[in-house]
């Protein structure tokens, strides 16, 4: 039963409708207000019918959940709830995909700018990928299965033209998979601008908007003292694992000062190397290395706990806002859920409402739950930038600071001021031109701190 509904699933994929059709009556409810309804409402018999009937197909989607059960099951005779909605359908493996969705969707930043980007997305050919995840956001309330589980494989499908590991089913790494939506999307930024001149406008790519950042890594040879600085963009940093450690000491951990191999004019061959932050992403995101190989190969999972902090950096300057998690021993036989902030929260005072996500699961936890409960499991983590502290200036200032560390005697008037004095200070939009007069300004600063 299950394998005859899929077939007919992907041989109606074949004849997809066309991507900017006139969105379905479902589309524009969604459209209009984000949920709230403002068409017509059918005869209640008939919407009824409807209901049930495609309750129905939900029952079946619920793939490898049987072997990892994490979660309780829900009734799917009650009413949906506005979280139930939510749902993703997942009738073969798609957990890795679906958690990798839900926690995209939970940086609503990242989602407007995408949408806000929509019609000149539309106009460039080469934006399918694009086009496709505007099809999954608008249809992400909808209680129609078969109509969300096609657009998955059909966001799928194109995404695996460039990436052919996920081609076919079977579970695959979410990391992987994240990365690879968001490095396509990325590489559309491109073809886009190029079309969006051409017809008078512009394109802001939204990776580069909500999730690139810099790293300037500094190789300082041990024998001659010669350097050489470097800057690196990321839309995700990859950090090893520290048995009970925090994801704030791994971040750490990975700016410290390692030794490494470096052959230099001077004869020596050994420099000290380092990478800081260079500018800050809007959304922060950490992939955990849980997964590591054998002498014999073989993938071997780390299951240590690891404090997930509510805050990074200094002054709390980000705040969680998403995890996904892995259970089970290997890529291919676990199973992936997600958690995310709930919708309706806004950053502001550390808000406890969040959304369990695991495909066609989905219910109120806690901020506290997750964290309490996801040590062992966390693998993917966002963190967003808090809104009180978003002012560039102290943007710039952290900057600045690891800039000024190589060019200026300044760096200790900066260090004695926390972040949070210069911003009360309200210095505003500082410039690397600005910094002699800004270095002013802070000792009067530090002085009343
Ligand atoms: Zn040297």
């Amino acid at each position: 039963m299950l394998s005859r509904l899929f077939c007919r699933t992907l041989k109606k994929a074949k004849n997809p409708p066309e991507t900017d059709s006139k969105p379905s009556e479902q589309q524009q409810r969604v459209n209009s207000s984000d949920g709230a309804s403002t068409t017509r409402a059918p005869l209640a018999e008939e919407r009824k019918k409807e209901t049930k009937k495609k309750r129905s197909f939900w029952r079946l989607f619920c793939c490898c959940k049987r072997k990892h059960r994490v979660s309780p099951l829900c009734d799917d005779d009650t009413q949906p709830s506005d979280e139930h909605r939510r749902r993703f359908p997942n009738p073969a493996q798609m957990c890795y995909m679906n958690s990798s969705i839900q926690s995209l969707l939970t940086l609503k930043d990242f989602v407007r700018d995408v949408s806000s980007q929509e019609n000149m997305l539309r106009q460039c050919p080469e934006a399918v990928l694009a086009r496709r995840f505007m099809e999954i956001v608008r249809c992400r309330y909808s209680e129609d299965a078969l109509r969300k589980l096609l657009l998955l494989m059909r966001f799928k499908r194109v995404l695996s033209v460039q990436a052919s590991e996920f081609k076919g089913p079977g579970c695959k790494d979410a990391h992987e998979f994240l990365s690879a939506v968001i490095g396509q999307i990325q590489r559309l930024a491109s073809p886009t601008q190029t079309m969006a001149v051409s017809v008078g406008g512009n394109y802001t790519c939204p990776v580069s908007s909500s999730l690139t950042f810099q790293m300037q890594n500094t190789r300082t040879c041990k024998g001659c003292g010669a350097q050489s600085i470097t800057v690196e963009d990321f839309c995700n940093l990859s950090l090893d694992i520290i048995p009970r450690g925090s994801v704030q000491g791994m971040l750490q951990m990975y700016q410290k000062e390692t030794q490494l191999e470096y052959s230099c004019k001077c004869g020596g061959n050994t420099s000290d190397h380092y990478s800081r932050f260079l500018t800050l992403p809007k959304y922060l995101m950490l992939h955990l290395k849980r997964f590591k190989f054998t002498k014999d190969l073989k993938i071997l999972k780390l299951r240590d706990p690891i404090n997930i902090c509510d805050e990074l950096m200094d002054e709390g300057l980000y705040s969680l806002i998403s995890v996904i998690n892995h259970f089970g021993s290997t890529v291919n036989d676990g199973h992936y859920v997600s958690e995310g902030l709930h919708p309706d929260e806004v950053l502001d005072g550390r808000p406890e409402r969040w959304l369990h996500y695991d495909d066609k699961d989905v219910f109120e936890t806690s901020r506290t739950v997750v964290r309490k409960w996801r040590q062992r499991t966390c693998y993917v983590l966002f963190y967003q930038r808090q809104r009180c502290n978003m002012n560039s200036s102290l943007l710039s200032l952290l900057t600045l600071k690891e800039v000024v560390r190589d060019v200026s005697s300044q760096e200790n008037v900066l260090r004695q001021c926390p972040e949070a004095e210069l911003a009360r200070c309200g210095a505003q939009s500082i410039t690397v031109e600005d910094f002699s007069s800004l270095s002013l300004d802070l000792i009067p600063c530090t002085r009343r701190g």
